[in-house]
């Protein structure tokens, strides 16, 4: 089930939440301070975050969040501002969504099913660590890795990246990453997913990993492989 923090320092607003989520089947946390909020997000599928928080404000949850790179946990904000520019700033900071106080905990749980339904189709089918040594990525946690070492990914690079290594030595065609990536609902042309690669491959040279690692596979696609150039019949074109 998914996990639901509920970041909220008005207690009866924070029960009647959890009571909602709970009896509609997710796993709920709670959180009423910026510090207790930013120690249990990471685990979370989706933060419900007030923005008056007694210890700051709930933007810098939202920030922190957001600065890892990483679309999860997906973030709707609460506020009793109604500010346009409070709606927008969220926005643009990165929510999912947004929500004005006061609310029906009805409603706020339809929309926590809407943004975890709508984040859940961006992702990749597979949620377990898939690695090609040195070269690590862990779906559950949107965290990818060179060595140890943690590689800043949009979510397009990250699904790009989980989806190869999910398979490492299959070509993938660039109709077959966009499906997964985007399913049929957007145009996304081969040029996008090319840029996307490029991306990644400086991200991850930059963290001290090959860019071979990501071979580009004339007329077909691409593929994460660790084999040596010297053994491959196909030759990197990038
Ligand atoms: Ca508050």
């Amino acid at each position: 089930m998914p996990l639901v923090l509920v970041v909220e320092d008005e207690p009866a607003i924070a029960e009647s939440l959890a009571y909602a989520l709970r009896r509609d089947g997710f796993t709920v946390e709670t959180a009423d301070t910026v510090e207790s909020a930013q120690r249990k997000a990471p685990n979370a599928d989706l933060v419900l975050l007030d923005l008056m928080l007694p210890d700051g404000s709930g933007f810098d949850v939202l920030v922190a969040i957001r600065r890892r790179g990483l679309p999860t946990p997906a973030v709707i904000v609460l506020s009793s501002r109604d500010a346009e520019s409070d709606r927008v700033a969220a926005l643009e900071t990165g929510a999912d969504d947004y929500v004005t106080k006061p609310f029906s905990p009805r409603e706020v749980v339809a929309r926590v099913r809407a943004v975890l339904r709508r984040t859940a189709s961006e992702r990749p089918a597979h949620d377990h660590v898939s690695s090609m040594l040195p070269l690590q990525v862990e779906p559950e946690r949107r965290r990818a890795t060179v060595r140890g070492r943690p590689v800043e990914l949009t979510r397009v690079e990250f699904d790009l990246l989980a989806c190869m290594l999910d398979a490492p030595g299959r070509v993938f065609t660039r109709a077959v990453l966009i499906d997964r990536l985007w399913g049929d609902n957007f145009a996304i042309t081969d040029r996008t997913i090319d840029t996307h690669v490029k991306a990644l491959r400086r991200k991850l040279t930059d963290a001290g990993g090959e860019a071979s690692w990501i071979e580009t596979v004339r007329g077909v696609g691409y593929r994460v492989t660790d084999q040596p150039i010297a053994q491959r019949d196909h030759e990197p074109s990038r």
